[in-house]
């Protein structure tokens, strides 16, 4: 929505629902036959999520032909942005030749050179259709290598929505099992603070059958509870010297903080790393990539040769021909160009304008976050803080779960979409290498125009 089209006495939601009926009649025909009209949690919105009907670069438009500054960037994959030419064709190309030949074919070969030449830990890769299925396999893999059977991960961090780890993401931060999830699974996983040194070296002093430790290396929801390098560090070290594994989990920050993921940047190895979103260049893919000797437990002559039992692992559309088309054109571009760094650059000085709009309206949020990632910090708990001086860290309890106050996320989403800008619930959105000035000016512009309208409206003090 553009800014001409703001009403100056209307409320947020009316100027909302004015400008999208299209999209509201959309959502009644969804809501009679999807749950909650969605196919993906991240999408539910009240009244109703905007329906969007095409994308170019770093805009969308949706089906009442309003255009919006996109920070979704489907879900973090898009870091070239909407249609990138040369991932277009390729996938064109693809397209003529067959979408699946039910066999071996060059391009997965092609893309595990890349993934192996980018990623420090890739010395082989198995590839999967999501993230989810990546960080499921991961696990799997690093159970059936050490033969222990406890995992580690920490509080906030997403990894995915199988069994293993439902627990302590956005709730069950006891640990207890999420609906639908058996104890003896949610049991066998333990959860960490982040960033607490004392807290893992106890864990792994009472827990001597630890097969893994899994994080987002740069912090839970691409930064917005970040992690420190030095505890990234620890985490090496203890994993090292006790026999358990380190998995990164590069879903979001794989090929997007760097042609050689966050490991190249942070400087720490891990054993394994899951990606996805970025590895298939918008097409759906995932992948674990790592040690030799522990993805040999998935190697028919590799486990006959140690008497290892295999992991049987299938999947219809591994390495389908299409995202691997899209998939390699995305990466070498990536390992070709500055387009990670571009994005990068972009992030922080986005950050920056954000927090001078924060300090000249006189609220007491912040934005902050790291590499291509912004997060909004609306403090919901009222605390003290200095958007240019904001320290993530100090707040980590009031970003976890229901602390982080999620109607006055929602709130700030809708003011964003009103004025022209989606950007997800964190309230947070990740930057492709497509956006530039005239999307930096008007994102600014749109959270002035935001705090604004939530004050007339009495929303905020
Ligand atoms: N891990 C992380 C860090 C993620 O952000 C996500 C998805 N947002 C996943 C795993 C799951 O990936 P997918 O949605 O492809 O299953």
């Amino acid at each position: 929505m553009s800014q001409q089209t703001t009403l100056p006495n209307s409320t947020l939601d009316a100027e909302y629902e004015a400008a999208t009926p299209g999209s509201a009649r959309l959502a009644g025909r969804a809501r009679e036959l999807l749950p909650s009209g969605l196919s993906h949690d991240g999408r539910n919105f009240d009244p109703y999520p905007i329906y969007v009907a095409r994308a170019q670069g770093p805009l969308k438009w949706d089906v009442d032909g309003n255009q919006y500054v996109d920070y979704f960037g489907g879900h973090g994959a898009l870091i070239l942005g909407h249609n990138h030419p040369k991932v277009t064709a390729a996938v064109h190309a693809q397209l003529d030749k067959g979408t699946h030949y039910g066999a071996c074919h060059e391009l997965e070969v092609r893309w595990a050179e890349l993934v192996c030449a980018m990623v420090p830990s890739a010395e082989r890769v198995r590839f999967t259709s999501s993230g989810t299925e990546a960080t499921l396999l991961a696990l799997r893999l690093a159970r059936a290598f050490t033969e222990r059977t406890k995992l580690v991960r920490f509080k906030g961090h997403f990894h995915g929505w199988h069994d293993h780890m439902t627990s302590g993401h956005t709730a069950h931060f006891d640990g207890t099992p999420t609906t639908g999830v058996l104890d003896g699974v949610a049991s066998e996983v333990l959860l960490a603070e982040p960033n607490d040194t004392a807290g893992i070296n106890r864990i792994f002093e009472q827990h001597k059958d630890i097969a893994a430790v899994i994080l987002e290396p740069t912090g839970a929801n691409f930064g917005r509870m970040p992690i420190r390098p030095e505890f990234l560090r620890t985490l090496r070290e203890l994993t090292k010297a006790t026999g358990a594994l380190l998995i990164f989990d590069e879903v979001v920050t794989g090929f997007r903080v760097s042609p050689g993921c966050a490991q190249a940047v942070l400087g720490v190895t891990p054993d394994l790393t899951t990606l996805a979103k970025v590895l298939g260049g918008g097409l759906p893919a995932g992948a674990v990539a790592g040690r030799k000797d522990v993805l040999d437990v998935l190697d028919f002559k590799a486990t006959k040769a140690t008497g290892r039992e295999r992991i049987y692992h299938p999947g219809t559309f591994n390495a389908n021909p299409l995202s691997a088309a899209a998939g390699i054109a995305t990466l070498e571009i990536l390992s070709s160009t500055d387009a990670c760094e571009r994005a990068n650059r972009y992030g922080e000085a986005l950050r920056e304008h954000l927090n001078e709009v924060i300090d000249e309206e006189g609220v007491p949020w912040a934005a902050h976050g790291s590499f291509s990632g912004f997060h909004i910090f609306t403090n919901p708990n009222g605390r003290d803080l200095t958007p240019g001086r904001f320290d993530p860290y100090e707040f980590i309890p009031d970003m976890l779960g229901k602390a982080r106050g999620a109607g006055m996320t929602s709130r700030v989403r809708l003011g964003m979409l009103v004025n022209g800008v989606d950007i997800n619930s964190g309230p947070s959105g990740t930057i492709s290498a497509t956006h530039g000035e005239e999307e930096m000016t008007a994102t600014v512009e749109a959270l002035r125009s935001t705090i604004r309208a939530l004050r007339r409206q009495g929303e905020l003090n």
